[in-house]
Protein backbone atom coordinates (compact mmCIF):
# COMPACT_ATOMS: atom_id res chain seq x y z
CA UNK A 1 0.00 0.00 0.00
CA UNK A 2 1.07 3.54 -0.41
CA UNK A 3 0.56 6.43 2.21
CA UNK A 4 2.42 9.95 3.40
CA UNK A 5 6.47 10.14 5.06
CA UNK A 6 7.78 13.38 6.05
CA UNK A 7 11.82 12.80 5.21
CA UNK A 8 12.43 16.28 6.16
CA UNK A 9 10.93 19.68 6.48
CA UNK A 10 8.82 20.48 3.76
CA UNK A 11 9.41 17.12 1.97
CA UNK A 12 6.44 14.76 2.30
CA UNK A 13 6.34 12.02 0.07
CA UNK A 14 3.83 9.75 -1.25
CA UNK A 15 5.63 5.84 -1.03
CA UNK A 16 5.34 2.38 -0.73
CA UNK A 17 4.43 0.69 2.56
CA UNK A 18 4.30 -2.10 4.62
CA UNK A 19 0.49 -3.19 4.43
CA UNK A 20 -0.53 -3.13 8.33
CA UNK A 21 -1.68 -6.20 9.84
CA UNK A 22 -3.51 -7.81 13.25
CA UNK A 23 -0.78 -7.65 15.65
CA UNK A 24 -2.59 -7.88 18.82
CA UNK A 25 -6.00 -9.71 19.13
CA UNK A 26 -7.59 -5.77 20.00
CA UNK A 27 -6.16 -4.74 16.12
CA UNK A 28 -8.65 -3.73 13.54
CA UNK A 29 -7.05 -3.16 10.13
CA UNK A 30 -9.29 -0.33 7.98
CA UNK A 31 -9.42 0.58 4.60
CA UNK A 32 -9.03 4.33 4.28
CA UNK A 33 -12.42 6.15 3.09
CA UNK A 34 -10.65 9.75 3.61
CA UNK A 35 -7.74 11.22 6.00
CA UNK A 36 -6.73 14.85 6.22
CA UNK A 37 -3.66 17.28 6.91
CA UNK A 38 -3.84 18.63 10.55
CA UNK A 39 -2.77 21.68 11.88
CA UNK A 40 -0.71 20.13 13.75
CA UNK A 41 0.68 18.36 11.04
CA UNK A 42 2.49 21.89 10.13
CA UNK A 43 4.49 21.86 13.41
CA UNK A 44 6.08 18.84 12.07
CA UNK A 45 6.61 20.06 8.42
CA UNK A 46 7.88 23.52 9.01
CA UNK A 47 10.34 21.59 11.19
CA UNK A 48 8.91 22.77 14.96
CA UNK A 49 9.17 19.16 15.38
CA UNK A 50 12.53 17.80 14.82
CA UNK A 51 12.92 15.00 12.43
CA UNK A 52 15.72 12.44 12.86
CA UNK A 53 14.03 9.85 10.71
CA UNK A 54 11.51 9.01 7.88
CA UNK A 55 8.05 9.53 9.44
CA UNK A 56 4.46 8.12 8.76
CA UNK A 57 1.87 10.85 8.81
CA UNK A 58 -1.35 11.31 9.83
CA UNK A 59 -3.94 10.79 12.80
CA UNK A 60 -7.43 11.33 11.08
CA UNK A 61 -9.26 8.39 9.66
CA UNK A 62 -12.36 7.36 8.76
CA UNK A 63 -12.85 4.04 6.54
CA UNK A 64 -14.06 0.11 6.50
CA UNK A 65 -13.12 -2.48 8.49
CA UNK A 66 -11.35 -4.89 6.67
CA UNK A 67 -10.07 -7.35 9.29
CA UNK A 68 -10.47 -7.43 13.40
CA UNK A 69 -8.38 -9.59 15.72
CA UNK A 70 -9.84 -12.38 17.43
CA UNK A 71 -11.13 -10.80 20.83
CA UNK A 72 -12.79 -7.54 18.80
CA UNK A 73 -16.40 -7.25 20.06
CA UNK A 74 -18.24 -4.31 19.07
CA UNK A 75 -16.80 -3.62 15.35
CA UNK A 76 -16.55 -6.34 12.59
CA UNK A 77 -15.20 -6.50 8.78
CA UNK A 78 -17.68 -4.57 6.21
CA UNK A 79 -18.11 -1.38 9.32
CA UNK A 80 -17.78 1.90 8.60
CA UNK A 81 -15.85 3.12 11.35
CA UNK A 82 -14.26 6.56 12.75
CA UNK A 83 -11.98 6.90 15.89
CA UNK A 84 -10.10 9.51 17.44
CA UNK A 85 -6.06 10.57 17.15
CA UNK A 86 -5.64 8.73 20.07
CA UNK A 87 -5.91 4.93 20.49
CA UNK A 88 -6.96 3.51 23.76
CA UNK A 89 -8.73 0.76 25.49
CA UNK A 90 -11.73 2.25 26.74
CA UNK A 91 -11.63 0.29 30.01
CA UNK A 92 -8.77 1.72 32.52
CA UNK A 93 -9.95 4.12 35.20
CA UNK A 94 -8.83 7.39 33.11
CA UNK A 95 -10.73 5.94 30.07
CA UNK A 96 -13.80 5.29 32.22
CA UNK A 97 -13.50 8.62 33.81
CA UNK A 98 -13.51 11.00 30.50
CA UNK A 99 -10.30 11.06 29.46
CA UNK A 100 -9.25 8.28 26.82
CA UNK A 101 -6.56 10.86 25.17
CA UNK A 102 -4.62 9.46 28.31
CA UNK A 103 -5.64 6.10 28.69
CA UNK A 104 -2.92 4.40 30.25
CA UNK A 105 -2.44 2.24 27.30
CA UNK A 106 -2.42 5.10 24.68
CA UNK A 107 -1.06 4.88 21.20
CA UNK A 108 -0.80 7.80 19.19
CA UNK A 109 -2.55 7.38 15.47
CA UNK A 110 -0.11 9.72 13.93
CA UNK A 111 2.87 7.03 14.81
CA UNK A 112 1.09 4.43 13.09
CA UNK A 113 0.56 6.49 10.02
CA UNK A 114 -3.33 7.52 9.13
CA UNK A 115 -2.17 8.99 5.77
CA UNK A 116 -2.55 6.43 4.03
CA UNK A 117 -4.49 3.61 1.86
CA UNK A 118 -4.66 1.15 4.96
CA UNK A 119 -4.46 1.78 8.95
CA UNK A 120 -4.01 -0.70 11.60
CA UNK A 121 -6.27 0.75 14.88
CA UNK A 122 -5.25 -0.55 17.79
CA UNK A 123 -7.61 -0.99 20.91
CA UNK A 124 -10.04 -1.06 18.54
CA UNK A 125 -13.20 -2.21 20.84
CA UNK A 126 -11.98 1.22 22.69
CA UNK A 127 -11.08 3.45 19.71
CA UNK A 128 -13.87 2.83 16.92
CA UNK A 129 -17.03 3.65 16.80
CA UNK A 130 -19.14 2.56 13.81
CA UNK A 131 -21.76 4.78 11.89
CA UNK A 132 -25.55 3.43 11.59
CA UNK A 133 -24.94 2.25 8.20
CA UNK A 134 -22.77 3.51 4.60
CA UNK A 135 -22.56 7.18 4.92
CA UNK A 136 -24.14 9.10 2.03
CA UNK A 137 -20.68 10.79 0.15
CA UNK A 138 -21.51 14.29 1.60
CA UNK A 139 -21.22 12.79 4.94
CA UNK A 140 -17.77 11.84 4.56
CA UNK A 141 -15.81 14.82 5.35
CA UNK A 142 -18.40 15.42 8.07
CA UNK A 143 -17.45 12.12 9.73
CA UNK A 144 -13.64 12.95 8.90
CA UNK A 145 -14.39 16.10 11.05
CA UNK A 146 -15.00 14.33 13.82
CA UNK A 147 -11.80 12.25 13.83
CA UNK A 148 -9.78 15.29 15.11
CA UNK A 149 -10.74 18.47 14.52
CA UNK A 150 -14.64 18.93 15.39
CA UNK A 151 -14.13 16.51 18.69
CA UNK A 152 -10.91 18.76 19.60
CA UNK A 153 -13.26 22.29 19.13
CA UNK A 154 -16.12 20.27 20.91
CA UNK A 155 -13.87 19.76 23.59
CA UNK A 156 -12.26 23.36 23.95
CA UNK A 157 -16.23 24.45 23.78
CA UNK A 158 -16.79 21.98 26.55
CA UNK A 159 -13.79 23.03 28.35
CA UNK A 160 -14.44 26.72 28.69
CA UNK A 161 -18.07 25.81 29.81
CA UNK A 162 -19.50 26.95 26.98
CA UNK A 163 -23.61 26.91 27.58
CA UNK A 164 -26.63 29.64 27.21
CA UNK A 165 -26.56 32.95 27.55
CA UNK A 166 -22.55 32.82 27.78
CA UNK A 167 -20.16 35.13 25.41
CA UNK A 168 -17.52 33.16 23.62
CA UNK A 169 -13.93 34.26 22.01
CA UNK A 170 -12.18 32.16 20.01
CA UNK A 171 -8.66 32.04 19.60
CA UNK A 172 -7.23 30.87 16.45
CA UNK A 173 -9.01 30.27 12.74
CA UNK A 174 -7.68 27.42 11.81
CA UNK A 175 -10.30 24.39 11.54
CA UNK A 176 -10.12 23.57 15.36
CA UNK A 177 -10.60 27.42 15.92
CA UNK A 178 -13.35 27.47 13.22
CA UNK A 179 -15.35 23.73 14.84
CA UNK A 180 -14.78 26.10 18.37
CA UNK A 181 -17.61 28.19 16.97
CA UNK A 182 -19.32 25.49 15.87
CA UNK A 183 -19.31 23.79 19.12
CA UNK A 184 -20.48 26.82 21.40
CA UNK A 185 -23.33 27.65 18.51
CA UNK A 186 -24.81 24.17 19.13
CA UNK A 187 -23.90 24.10 22.94
CA UNK A 188 -25.68 27.52 22.64
CA UNK A 189 -23.30 30.10 23.03
CA UNK A 190 -25.36 33.55 22.85
CA UNK A 191 -22.61 35.55 21.40
CA UNK A 192 -19.60 34.01 20.02
CA UNK A 193 -16.61 36.15 19.02
CA UNK A 194 -14.11 35.24 16.12
CA UNK A 195 -10.84 36.32 16.22
CA UNK A 196 -9.22 36.14 12.48
CA UNK A 197 -7.55 38.27 10.11
CA UNK A 198 -8.34 36.24 7.03
CA UNK A 199 -11.63 36.48 4.91
CA UNK A 200 -12.54 33.06 3.97
CA UNK A 201 -12.20 32.11 7.30
CA UNK A 202 -14.58 35.06 8.76
CA UNK A 203 -17.03 34.02 6.55
CA UNK A 204 -16.97 30.23 7.58
CA UNK A 205 -16.86 31.57 11.17
CA UNK A 206 -19.85 33.34 10.40
CA UNK A 207 -21.97 30.20 8.17
CA UNK A 208 -21.06 28.49 11.68
CA UNK A 209 -22.44 30.87 14.19
CA UNK A 210 -20.31 33.47 15.23
CA UNK A 211 -21.50 36.82 15.85
CA UNK A 212 -18.90 39.31 15.76
CA UNK A 213 -15.34 39.24 14.30
CA UNK A 214 -12.30 40.49 15.89
CA UNK A 215 -9.32 40.90 13.47
CA UNK A 216 -6.47 42.41 16.01
CA UNK A 217 -4.06 40.30 18.19
CA UNK A 218 -2.54 40.70 21.49
CA UNK A 219 -3.44 43.90 23.09
CA UNK A 220 -5.31 45.12 20.72
CA UNK A 221 -7.31 42.51 20.54
CA UNK A 222 -8.08 41.85 24.49
CA UNK A 223 -8.99 45.54 23.91
CA UNK A 224 -11.47 44.81 21.41
CA UNK A 225 -12.76 41.86 23.21
CA UNK A 226 -13.08 43.58 26.64
CA UNK A 227 -14.97 46.69 24.35
CA UNK A 228 -17.41 44.17 23.04
CA UNK A 229 -18.20 42.32 26.78
CA UNK A 230 -18.39 45.55 29.00
CA UNK A 231 -15.07 45.75 29.95
CA UNK A 232 -15.14 42.17 31.50
CA UNK A 233 -13.52 40.10 29.13
CA UNK A 234 -15.80 36.80 27.75
CA UNK A 235 -17.39 34.12 30.09
CA UNK A 236 -15.68 31.18 27.67
CA UNK A 237 -12.54 31.48 25.64
CA UNK A 238 -10.92 28.64 23.32
CA UNK A 239 -7.52 29.00 22.92
CA UNK A 240 -6.79 26.97 19.66
CA UNK A 241 -2.77 28.07 18.23
CA UNK A 242 -0.92 26.72 21.18
CA UNK A 243 1.68 29.89 21.02
CA UNK A 244 2.81 31.92 23.81
CA UNK A 245 1.07 35.03 22.19
CA UNK A 246 -2.54 33.08 21.69
CA UNK A 247 -2.40 31.53 25.36
CA UNK A 248 -1.71 34.98 27.07
CA UNK A 249 -4.47 36.63 24.49
CA UNK A 250 -6.83 33.79 25.57
CA UNK A 251 -6.57 33.80 29.60
CA UNK A 252 -6.32 37.83 28.87
CA UNK A 253 -9.34 38.14 26.97
CA UNK A 254 -11.41 36.27 29.71
CA UNK A 255 -13.65 37.63 32.84
CA UNK A 256 -13.02 36.60 36.22
CA UNK A 257 -14.17 33.27 37.13
CA UNK A 258 -14.36 32.59 33.46
CA UNK A 259 -13.13 29.74 31.40
CA UNK A 260 -9.97 28.93 29.31
CA UNK A 261 -10.54 25.45 26.78
CA UNK A 262 -7.25 25.77 25.25
CA UNK A 263 -6.87 22.55 22.79
CA UNK A 264 -3.56 24.25 20.71
CA UNK A 265 -0.69 21.72 20.71
CA UNK A 266 1.37 23.94 23.30
CA UNK A 267 4.94 25.04 21.86
CA UNK A 268 7.31 26.71 24.03
CA UNK A 269 4.50 28.28 26.15
CA UNK A 270 5.42 29.60 29.70
CA UNK A 271 2.77 31.63 31.49
CA UNK A 272 3.65 34.19 33.87
CA UNK A 273 2.56 33.43 37.74
CA UNK A 274 1.44 36.72 38.35
CA UNK A 275 -0.63 36.96 35.54
CA UNK A 276 -2.07 33.47 36.53
CA UNK A 277 -2.79 34.36 39.58
CA UNK A 278 -4.74 37.79 39.27
CA UNK A 279 -6.65 36.84 36.14
CA UNK A 280 -8.44 34.28 38.16
CA UNK A 281 -9.68 32.11 35.49
CA UNK A 282 -10.42 28.14 35.23
CA UNK A 283 -7.35 27.08 33.08
CA UNK A 284 -8.65 23.36 31.26
CA UNK A 285 -7.33 21.83 28.10
CA UNK A 286 -4.62 19.13 26.01
CA UNK A 287 -5.35 16.51 23.79
CA UNK A 288 -8.79 16.55 23.49
CA UNK A 289 -10.70 13.38 24.93
CA UNK A 290 -12.56 13.33 21.36
CA UNK A 291 -13.55 9.50 21.39
CA UNK A 292 -16.19 10.82 24.54
CA UNK A 293 -17.68 12.84 22.02
CA UNK A 294 -18.07 10.54 19.18
CA UNK A 295 -21.03 8.79 19.44
CA UNK A 296 -22.87 12.35 20.36
CA UNK A 297 -21.36 13.73 17.08
CA UNK A 298 -21.77 11.36 14.96
CA UNK A 299 -25.23 11.12 15.58
CA UNK A 300 -25.49 15.14 15.25
CA UNK A 301 -23.61 14.86 11.82
CA UNK A 302 -26.19 11.60 10.47
CA UNK A 303 -29.06 13.51 11.05
CA UNK A 304 -27.26 16.34 9.14
CA UNK A 305 -27.68 18.94 12.10
CA UNK A 306 -24.18 20.20 11.72
CA UNK A 307 -21.67 20.30 9.01
CA UNK A 308 -18.34 20.13 10.16
CA UNK A 309 -17.20 18.85 6.95
CA UNK A 310 -16.84 22.49 5.35
CA UNK A 311 -14.03 23.44 7.04
CA UNK A 312 -12.26 20.68 3.93
CA UNK A 313 -11.83 23.52 1.01
CA UNK A 314 -9.22 21.74 -0.54
CA UNK A 315 -9.82 17.76 -1.93
CA UNK A 316 -6.88 16.07 -3.29
CA UNK A 317 -6.14 12.14 -4.24
CA UNK A 318 -4.04 11.03 -1.29
CA UNK A 319 -0.84 10.72 -4.52
CA UNK A 320 -1.09 14.85 -4.32
CA UNK A 321 -0.61 14.97 -0.31
CA UNK A 322 2.90 17.08 -0.75
CA UNK A 323 0.96 19.62 -2.38
CA UNK A 324 -1.86 19.19 0.13
CA UNK A 325 0.76 19.86 2.97
CA UNK A 326 2.12 22.58 1.26
CA UNK A 327 -1.36 24.27 0.25
CA UNK A 328 -2.10 24.97 3.86
CA UNK A 329 1.45 25.82 5.02
CA UNK A 330 0.79 28.76 2.78
CA UNK A 331 -2.33 29.30 4.11
CA UNK A 332 -3.81 28.92 0.19
CA UNK A 333 -6.54 26.30 2.14
CA UNK A 334 -7.76 25.71 5.57
CA UNK A 335 -7.64 21.83 5.85
CA UNK A 336 -7.11 19.70 2.91
CA UNK A 337 -8.77 16.47 2.56
CA UNK A 338 -7.30 13.51 0.99
CA UNK A 339 -8.63 10.30 -1.08
CA UNK A 340 -6.88 7.09 -0.63
ZN1 LIG B 1 -7.73 3.51 28.92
Amino acid sequence: MYGAVIHAPGDVRYEQRDDPTIEAPTDAVIRLAATCVCGSDLWTYRGTNPITRPLRMGHEYVGVVEEVGSEVRTIAPGDFVIGSFMASDGTCEICRAGYPSRCVNVVSMGSLGAQAELLRVPWADGTLVATPGAPAPELVPSLLAASDVLGTGWFAADAAAVGPGKTVAVVGDGAVGLLGVLAAKALGAERIIAMSRHADRQALARRFGATDIVTERGDDGVERIKELTNGLGAHSVIEAVGTQESMLQAIRSTRAGGHVGFVGVSHGVSLPGELLFYSEVHLFGGPAPVRRYLPDLIDRIWHREIDPGLVFDLTLPLAEVAEGYKAMDERRAIKTLLQP
